[in-house]
């Protein structure tokens, strides 16, 4: 479980996260929702501290994981992220992009770490792909890679910041699909998505987010069929 305790975050002059708590449960997928600029991605990145809040705490099983101590790289690793364009290394295969974390985060030796590897490639599909270069596979399968370079972590968690917004529409289902076959086998994920369809089968909760506070939260189909908030229901006719 992920908890998020009165998270505050500043850039400069603006105070974009305003005090937001948040829990991610075990095994659940929890979908952040809101208009642009109201700081989903700055809070997901707090969660394994990509941004660093500059109040509040955040705490993974009980642990809080916002202190000197805590080893951010090992972090990154138990919270796995998936980003927007992918972030690959353009100049290594679909194989060493996913051995790399393992040799270099948990200590794998390289062999064991290549079988770790191909075995995360292959649950998403690309057992065919391991030696291809990112700029030799589609937006879709980069992203997959992606995923897989997450997974074979072994992480307590995924957090997903619009993984398929980059991607050509034929290729957003090939990677919503893996990523609701993790949740069906108890991935615990955080979801920034505007994929309704999508949310609606696979999202177990939404928080929406405006202007850095939490505005309403609940289980999905409440707050789609009976928004409570203004901000929500406006949110929401703006996409659908
Ligand atoms: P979108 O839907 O467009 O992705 P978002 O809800 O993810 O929006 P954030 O990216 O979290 O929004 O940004 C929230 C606010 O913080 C925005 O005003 C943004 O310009 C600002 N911001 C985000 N990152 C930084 C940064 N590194 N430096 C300065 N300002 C930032
Ligand atoms: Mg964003």
């Amino acid at each position: 479980m992920i908890e998020a305790r009165g998270i505050h975050k500043h850039f400069g002059g603006m105070h974009v996260l305003r005090g937001i708590d948040a829990v991610v449960p075990r095994g659940k997928v929890t979908a952040l929702m809101g208009g642009s600029g109201s700081g989903k991605s700055t809070f997901l990145r707090c969660l394994n501290r990509i941004e660093e809040p500059s109040e509040g705490e955040v705490l993974i099983d009980g642990t809080v994981i916002t202190d000197l101590r805590t080893d951010v790289n090992r972090l990154r690793a138990d919270i796995g992220m998936v980003f927007q364009d992918y972030n690959l290394f353009p100049h290594m295969t679909a194989l060493e992009n996913v051995t790399l974390g393992l040799i270099h985060v948990r200590n794998k030796p390289r062999s064991e770490a290549r079988d770790a590897a191909a075995a995360a490639l292959g649950r998403v599909g690309l057992a065919d792909h391991l030696e291809k270069l990112p700029q030799q596979l589609s937006g879709g399968q980069q992203q997959r890679v992606a995923i897989a370079r997450s997974l074979a972590m072994r992480p307590k968690a995924i957090l997903f910041d619009e993984p398929t917004s980059a991607l050509d529409p034929e290729m957003v289902h090939e990677v919503l699909d893996v990523m609701r076959t993790l949740a069906t086998e108890g991935m615990t994920m955080v979801v920034i998505s505007h994929e309704m369809g999508f949310l609606r089968k696979v999202a177990d909760q939404l928080i929406m987010i405006d202007g850095g506070l939490v505005v309403e939260r609940g289980p999905t189909l409440r707050v789609l069929d009976a928004p409570e908030h203004k901000r929500t229901r406006e949110f929401l006719s703006a996409i659908q």
